[in-house]
């Protein structure tokens, strides 16, 4: 038998605080417990707002929470060829197609939609779901595009995809959804609509590569935030298409502030810089995180 392995996954775009702390913590003392792995990943693929200072900041954050990992670590940045290796087998599947329609094209493309009557459907997180109408578009018109220079992402079709599932898709969860959810979860496949499987600006996603990741590192076990619940929807639609396995999922309670709101990178008092400027030690985080 293999040994279970989890892992924590921050991007470095910002300073880690009391939920990121929780979260690892969480993953390390798990792994303890089952005998398993612990992974550390970077996911940087956005390449504007992740710095390397900020990775260095994580490690020392970890290193300080006492916590150990295997290295090398891996970092999405190094590994664009296997995400673009990903993207080529669902364009070659014709699963995905090139979307050059700008925000400002959507937003007006909706507005026209939605004076004649209807609402337009909306995903999770309350975005409008891209519209469908490129498609078909043919072939030629394509190429002519892409080689005039026109931006574009790639996005899935669900449609297409959908034709190539058999059967329902499911996850076991052993946390909870939003609304308490738990133990076998029926995948919302359609949630996201014609979701990014690759940016404009680089050649994957968060989507994409977290799966393509988790399928190359082993991980067995995903323990994340409670915010990422609606997005393994779909992310157990790529693992189908890839052909890739599923890990079991455990989606913790998110650490709020005050006010009850989730914690952002941009709020200093809860970094974890400022509680050990302010003399705090790591039991005590583990005590504030409920560990
Ligand atoms: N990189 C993601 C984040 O920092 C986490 C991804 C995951 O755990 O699946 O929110």
């Amino acid at each position: 038998m293999s040994l279970p392995v989890f892992r924590f996954a921050p991007s470095p775009n910002g300073p880690l605080h009391l939920g990121h702390a929780y979260s690892a913590l969480l993953n390390h003392d798990l792994a303890r417990q089952a005998g398993g792995r612990f992974l550390l990943r970077i996911e940087d693929i956005d390449r504007e707002r992740c710095r390397p200072q900020f990775e260095r900041a994580i490690r020392f954050d970890l290193e300080w929470l006492e916590l150990d990992w295997e290295e090398p670590v891996r970092r999405q940045s190094d590994h664009f060829d296997d995400y673009r290796a990903a993207l080529d087998r669902l364009i070659e599947a014709e699963l995905v197609y090139p979307a050059f329609l700008s925000r400002g094209d959507v937003r007006g493309f909706i507005a026209e939609e939605e004076a004649q009557g209807a609402d337009w459907p909306r995903d999770p997180d309350g975005a409008p779901l891209y519209p469908t109408i490129e498609r078909r578009l043919p072939r030629r018109e394509r190429q002519a595009r892409i080689e005039a220079g026109a931006p574009f992402a790639w996005r899935l079709d669900i449609d297409a995809a959908m034709e190539r599932v058999s059967g329902r898709l499911d996850w076991q969860e052993q946390g909870s959804g939003p609304a308490g959810e738990t133990g076998t979860i029926a995948a919302d496949v359609r949630a996201w609509g014609d979701f990014v499987i690759a940016r404009k600006d680089v050649p994957t996603s968060y989507q994409l590569s977290v799966v393509v990741d988790d399928a190359i590192q082993g991980v067995t076990h995903v323990v994340r935030g409670r915010d990422l619940f609606h997005a393994t929807s779909g992310q157990r639609l790529l693992q189908e298409l890839l052909g890739l396995p599923a890990p079991v999922y455990l989606h913790h309670d998110l650490i709020l502030d005050d006010d009850g709101r989730k914690l952002s990178k941009s709020q200093f008092d809860t970094g974890l810089d400022a509680l050990r400027s302010a003399g705090l030690e790591p039991h005590d985080i583990r005590r504030m995180v409920g560990l």
